[in-house]
């Protein structure tokens, strides 16, 4: 498969290119050239396949002749190794819980499958990949598990002082092995402008190979449409139309949702729920891109002022505003909304959602209150027991932690603290 970058200004590349690059060197995101539509044969008989041969299906015609077939199937059962239960809210909303994987969000799928495809590039040479990675919480933990063990790849995470919770930091920072974690003294952004510097600067690259797992890497934002194929198998007999509503940050989520619906997922309408970082709500209604700096909320995984997909999401739907329209609709919604929803969703159904799955369950509420008719599944991103301190403070019940928490509480943390790039820089030529 061929991947063009949307700046226009680089040639194109093939899937292991788009893969080890992540940013084309016109620093444009990597788009597929075309998307195919699956058989029809294929969604009648969706009910006999089982996950990963739905997934199969669907990722092939992106990574082509690159991967063998026998390989990428190995990849995606290895990537899919747990649930994606659809669970019954109310009798028009349900909620798809993505946070069965080993670290409890939903961004392990991306992780598995990426770190599986380096892996596989990398079968036969010694040079090694770096992959850095500015984390605000969930994406370094999955990344970091995601990768653990996998040849010719070292991770390398960037994560904010003091702002990340707990569990997320010790997950983040106990696997050892391949997997560095750099505590920086100071904000997501300063995270993230010292991966970006990184990428520009000369002496690094010349030394390192660079890769970045965020959902700007192809590898990590499509295997993401898998849900929505999940989702739609589960309640295909309801014979109801199918609208997701999706808690957005970097809207990554929602644009692989879209890619599923180009390959033919009869899904009719994206909702793209997000809290006070609501750039895209503004534009739907205003017509003007305008982004802001982010503020910060109780959903911080979407936390972003600037959702890095958008682009992707425009030339899915051929840059023309009034044909996203009729596709996508955007609600934004405040933290106290956002608890009061926590609240709502455990007394109608005993249901404990967390914060970025309450924001996606308010999308629904909004979008059915004027197409009452339609089935909402909102996508639950991460367990509870993630953001346990805003959820207890809402939910009057005792949340039990789960295994895979559990198991990293207890370990002991290994990180290197960093005070500014310069640091960093010296940090990583010594590498
Ligand atoms: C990353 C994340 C999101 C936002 O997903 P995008 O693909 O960036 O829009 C939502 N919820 C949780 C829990 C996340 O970790």
């Amino acid at each position: 498969m061929h991947y063009y970058s949307l700046n226009k200004q680089a040639p194109d590349s093939n899937f292991e290119t788009a893969v080890r690059k992540g940013l084309a060197p016109d620093r444009g995101l990597y788009f597929p050239e075309r998307i195919t539509p699956l058989h029809a044969s294929f969604f009648d008989r969706i009910d006999e396949l089982s996950n990963s041969e739905i997934a199969f299906r669907a990722i092939q015609q992106f990574v082509g002749e690159e991967i063998p077939e026998n390989e990428l199937k190995t990849i995606v059962d290895e990537t899919l190794n747990f649930d994606f239960p659809v669970v019954g809210i109310t009798n028009n909303i349900s909620t798809l819980e993505l946070f069965h994987g080993p670290t409890m969000a939903f961004k392990d799928v991306g992780a598995r499958f990426m770190a599986r495809c380096l892996g596989y590039f990398n079968r036969n040479n010694d040079a090694e990949v770096t992959v850095l990675v500015a984390t605000s919480g969930d994406t370094g933990g999955a990344v970091a598990s995601g990768f653990l063990g996998v040849k010719g790849v070292r991770v390398v995470i960037l994560y904010p002082s003091g702002k990340v919770s707990n569990v997320q930091e010790k997950q983040l920072t106990t696997l050892g092995q391949n997997i560095t974690a750099l505590e920086i003294d100071g904000t997501f952004d300063d995270c993230q402008d010292m991966v970006k510097k990184a990428f520009l600067d000369t002496d690094l690259t010349s030394k390192l190979e660079l890769t970045s797992a965020n959902s700007i890497n192809v590898a990590r934002w499509l295997p993401q449409m898998f849900y929505f194929m999940f989702a739609y198998k589960a309640l295909k007999s309801q014979n109801k139309s199918l609208v997701f509503s999706i808690p957005s940050g970097n809207f990554g989520n929602i644009c692989a949702g879209m890619v599923a619906q180009k390959l033919g997922f009869p899904i009719a309408h994206f909702i793209a729920a997000n809290n006070a970082n609501n750039v895209v709500t503004r534009y739907l209604k205003t017509n003007s891109y305008d982004p802001q700096p982010s503020v910060q909320t109780i959903s911080n995984a979407m936390d972003v002022g600037n959702p890095s997909n958008f682009i992707r999401i425009q030339a899915l739907h051929d840059h023309n505003i009034g044909q996203l329209k009729s596709n996508l609709s955007s609600f934004s919604f405040s933290d106290d909304q956002t608890k009061t929803a926590l609240s709502e969703i455990y007394s109608t159904s005993g249901y404990i959602a967390d914060p970025h799955g309450a924001v996606g369950y308010l999308g629904a509420k909004a979008y059915l209150s004027n197409q009452p008719n339609a089935h909402v599944v909102f996508l639950e991103t991460a367990h509870p027991t993630k953001f346990l301190d805003v959820v207890e403070d809402v939910i009057p019940e005792k949340i039990e932690l789960p295994p895979q928490i559990k198991a990293v509480i207890d370990k002991e943390k290994q990180a290197t603290f960093v005070k500014n790039y310069e640091e960093f820089k010296s940090f990583m030529m010594k590498f």
